[in-house]
């Protein structure tokens, strides 16, 4: 099983501990948001979330103004891609200190 101690069986489960632990901790770079070019929020309302429906963790929020949950967040960059506006980048993870 790629779970343990979370109760969580299918595929479209929510993130959790897996036996790697948590995906955020294999992340080098990370999603970063930019409003103004975001659709939803230029819409003012529930739009376009492509990257709410693509992203495979499960961790951007389907609300106007995607927020991440970094924890189990990977770094993929496939809500990059898939952004009909270029709302998002990829940038470096802060260095350890
Ligand atoms: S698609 Fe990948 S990079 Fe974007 S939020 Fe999901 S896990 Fe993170
Ligand atoms: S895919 Fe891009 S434009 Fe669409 S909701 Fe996400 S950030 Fe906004």
């Amino acid at each position: 099983m790629g779970t343990r101690d979370c109760g969580q069986k299918s595929a479209m489960s929510s993130p959790c501990i897996g036996e790697a632990g948590r995906t955020g901790d294999w992340r080098s770079t990370r999603p970063e948001f930019d409003p103004a070019k975001c659709l939803a929020v230029k819409a003012g309302r529930p739009a376009c979330f492509q990257c709410w429906a693509y992203c495979p963790e499960g961790v951007i929020k389907k609300e106007v103004g995607s927020e991440v949950d970094l924890t189990y967040c990977k770094g993929c960059g496939i809500c990059v891609e898939v952004c009909p506006s270029g709302a998002i980048t990829m940038i470096p993870e802060p260095e350890e200190e």
